[in-house]
């Protein structure tokens, strides 16, 4: 299928202030490209601070993008204000790390979930409001309803609020859900449940799902497609089972080694691979990863590597997969 949303170039850069110095800025996310479709999940991966929550924001328009596209159902996402974004913002659900952090303590579930369908659904009446309500909550498994309803977010547990966030973000009937990070402040026992619970959302009603994780044992078991970030930049992406099982970029390598547990789900953050992650204000030349990789080459000091197939699908950017005597 077409993609619902996607990333074009996105490139995005923060300024920062250097006393005395010329203005400089945090090249947090260069040049990524990213497709989602309906019915799909895909991770994106990465270890902290290589952009994968620049990438989500910049999905859902939260800031624009230094230069790059967004596309939704193929068109540029251009209008950042008015009636146009608020229907944007309604087929593009974002949901957080933490949820107790993006659920107002003095609101009640009903209150909340209330507000997000008049919001979207204005034309409700009570009875079809509390209907849908209840719906809501039993659609993430919150039974019975009625007993969550005039409950406050610090009544709940951690992986029941996130059923709230999720669910306040159904209530939108989006297309998309961007998820950075949903389950990795919940206990590790309890990080399953709510990620079947995205997975049995995608299927019923068909959302294309972003899923945000540091955990790459997460993306082999939840999502079909792996896109792994290193500073700001795509490295590798392809089949989850391919990517997570064959890794071809010495990063993914890294990355695979030093998680905790590959086959425990949710070993929560993996120790950084070998060597630290650069400085974005200059990120190194050619390869950005040249610094750190085992396997570094002269032209991955100074040339920047395209993507290279590796297998069906599956891509790599990395000197190491050019063909013999390609120019790219
Ligand atoms: P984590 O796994 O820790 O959540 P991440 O992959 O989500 O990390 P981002 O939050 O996207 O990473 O940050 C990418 C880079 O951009 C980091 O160097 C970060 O410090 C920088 N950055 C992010 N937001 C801003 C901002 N608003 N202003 C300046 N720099 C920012
Ligand atoms: Fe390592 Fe070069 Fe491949 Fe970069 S392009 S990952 S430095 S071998
Ligand atoms: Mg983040």
């Amino acid at each position: 299928s077409d993609p619902v949303l996607a990333a074009d170039g996105l490139t995005k850069h923060f300024p920062v202030r250097h006393a005395g110095r010329r203005r400089k800025a945090v090249h947090a996310v260069d040049a990524v490209d990213l497709q989602l479709r309906r019915g799909r999940v895909v991770a994106l991966v990465g270890e902290s601070g290589s952009g994968k929550s620049t990438v989500a924001r910049l999905l859902a328009q939260l800031y624009p993008a230094t230069s790059g596209r967004v596309l939704l159902h193929g068109e540029p996402v251009a209008v950042k204000f008015g009636r146009r974004f608020r229907a944007y913002c309604r087929r593009v659900q974002l949901i957080f790390q933490d949820p107790f952090a993006s659920l107002n303590p003095v609101h009640t579930v009903g209150y909340v979930l209330r507000r997000s369908l008049r919001i979207h659904h204005p034309g409700l009446s009570g009875q079809e409001l509390h209907q849908r309500l209840c719906g809501l909550l039993e659609k993430v498994h919150l039974n019975p309803p009625e007993r969550f309803l005039d409950k406050f977010p610090h009544e709940l547990s951690g992986g029941q609020r996130q059923r709230i966030a999720i669910a306040r973000a159904l209530g939108a009937n989006p297309e998309v859900l961007l998820a950075d990070e949903p389950v990795s402040m919940l206990d590790v026992s309890i990080r399953l449940g709510v990620l079947n619970l995205l997975a049995e959302l995608k299927d019923d009603l068909d959302l294309a799902i972003l899923y945000i994780t540091h955990d790459i044992a997460s993306a082999r078991y939840f999502a079909e497609q792996t896109v792994v970030m290193y500073a700001g930049r795509v490295v590798e992406r392809g089949d989850s089972e391919d990517v997570t099982q064959r890794p071809a970029h010495p990063y993914t390598k890294l990355l695979i080694a030093s998680a905790p547990d590959p086959d425990a789900l949710g070993g929560g953050e993996a120790p950084p691979a070998r060597g630290e992650p650069p400085s974005l204000i200059s990120p190194p030349t050619g390869c950005r990863f040249h610094p750190r990789c085992p396997q570094a080459m002269d032209r991955c000091r100074t040339e920047t590597p395209g993507f290279f197939p590796v297998r069906d699908g599956h891509e790599a950017a990395c000197w190491l997969y050019a063909d013999e005597g390609g120019t790219s």
